[in-house]
């Protein structure tokens, strides 16, 4: 991957709003400070976000939603939701805030930004760790998520690319996403997730495959406690014939970290591994990647997976101690960056797996056609998963003290 070719979506009034929704308090600059602690954005091009215009959110939410969004300037912490808060999803897991509507317009012009990089040719793959809120509905906020980015940012990429792939990694099923697309035949969705009883948001099965644009939609329902190996299992027996049969020209990977072990709204195994071999099989499709973020409760985790991811796609190895920084005493008592993977028993077995398989291949021939898969995914490739002696030492020059000038700031004329 060429490293100048890699956008990374920044705006210290981006990391502010993200920093204050309420499911993530803090997180977006405790990820944002590992980045910059590995010096990471000397290897990428770091681009100004810009806030989405009142048209752009118009280009999924209503605009009785937005408005309801606008009223909430100056909310008390003893705020009781009203009835018509609650219409549109304000209470019990979205709690409003103040100045939300300068949150939603902030995420979602992140989004647009990537999504530009990718319009405009300067970048092949572009990153937004504040976005990727994929359950809120274009009249409802739902399951933490205000404002749908993934959707706009999608809506954005149409102008140029006419197939897109959505992969949604998030723990839970992609649904403010698919039922966004549920009749168009030009958006294919596909999420790996846990599906069991009680589960948010309890969609999501195999049969779910959208009710109009039929087959569109994919589901891979996991039961809890999946694994690495279950996970990079179910995600390459599928994949490839996804790709081949949808033909997509452009992909956007909604890269949720609350699927890694001990997410306090988890409940499933992964560690950055399993994330890190699917993020990589999709980037060696070298098709315009949008990768973004979404769920992930144990900060310090988000915050290393992410930083893995965005290493990963500038071809730049980490060393595996976290260097000091600000927030240095949260990645205790190891302090590296790895995640260790769950004890609990992996519930799903290797027939299962098969079985969704044989479920989903059938379907993807029965709905878009003969089956032609080509072999447009390389299958094999010997990936170095970071032995201690395969990590670099890192070159810390005091990264804490490091600032983004100005002049290292990309940004869009208009
Ligand atoms: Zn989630």
């Amino acid at each position: 991957m060429d490293k100048s070719k890699i956008s990374y979506i920044w705006d210290n009034k981006l990391i502010e709003c993200c920093d204050r929704l309420p499911a993530v308090l803090g997180r977006a600059s405790m990820v944002h400070s590992l980045i910059v602690t590995y010096n990471l954005l000397d290897q990428i091009k770091v681009v100004r976000s810009k806030p989405a215009s009142y048209q752009d959110l118009k280009l999924f939410h209503t605009e009785t939603y937005i408005e309801h969004v606008k009223s909430f300037t100056d909310v008390d912490e003893d705020y009781m939701p009203t009835k018509k808060d609650e219409e549109y999803g304000f209470g019990y897991d979205c709690t409003p805030v103040s100045d939300m509507y300068d949150i939603i317009s902030n995420i979602a012009g992140a989004s647009i930004t990537a999504a530009e990089c990718l319009l405009r040719g300067i970048a092949d793959v572009s990153i937004n760790w504040c976005g990727g809120w994929h359950h809120a509905h274009k009249s409802k906020a739902e399951g933490f998520c205000y404002v749908n980015d993934i959707v706009i940012a999608i809506e954005k990429l149409r102008k140029k690319f006419s197939k897109v792939l959505y992969i949604d990694l998030d723990v839970h099923h992609g649904n403010g996403v698919q039922d966004a697309y549920d009749s168009n035949e030009s958006v294919f969705t596909l999420s790996f997730h846990k599906y069991e009883p009680g589960f948010y948001p309890g969609t999501g099965a195999v049969t779910d495959i959208s009710s109009k644009a039929q087959g569109y939609s994919c589901n891979f329902p996991l039961h809890a406690s999946y694994c690495d190996k279950t996970f990079v299992h179910a995600f390459n027996n599928i994949i490839a014939e996804v790709y081949s049969y949808f033909k997509p020209d452009v992909i956007v990977v909604q890269c949720g970290a609350d699927a890694l072990s001990l997410d306090p709204h988890g409940g499933a195994g992964l560690t950055i591994k399993g994330y890190c071999t699917c993020v990589y099989k999709i980037l060696q499709t070298k098709k315009p990647t949008l990768l973004l973020g979404g769920g992930g409760y144990n900060h310090a985790n988000a915050a290393k997976l992410w930083t893995a991811i965005t290493a990963h796609a500038a071809d730049v190895t980490l060393d595996e101690n976290i260097p000091e920084h600000t927030y240095w005493p949260e990645y205790g008592p190891g302090y590296t960056l790895k995640v260790e993977p769950l004890l609990a028993k992996d519930l799903n077995t290797t027939q299962y797996i098969e079985h969704i398989t044989a479920i989903i291949k059938e379907n993807l021939n029965k709905y878009l056609g003969e089956y032609r898969l080509s072999a447009v995914l390389p299958r094999k490739r010997k990936l170095d998963w970071g032995n201690n002696s395969k990590w670099n030492d890192s070159k810390n020059d005091d990264p804490e003290n490091k600032t983004l000038e100005t002049s290292d700031v990309y940004e869009f004329n208009e």
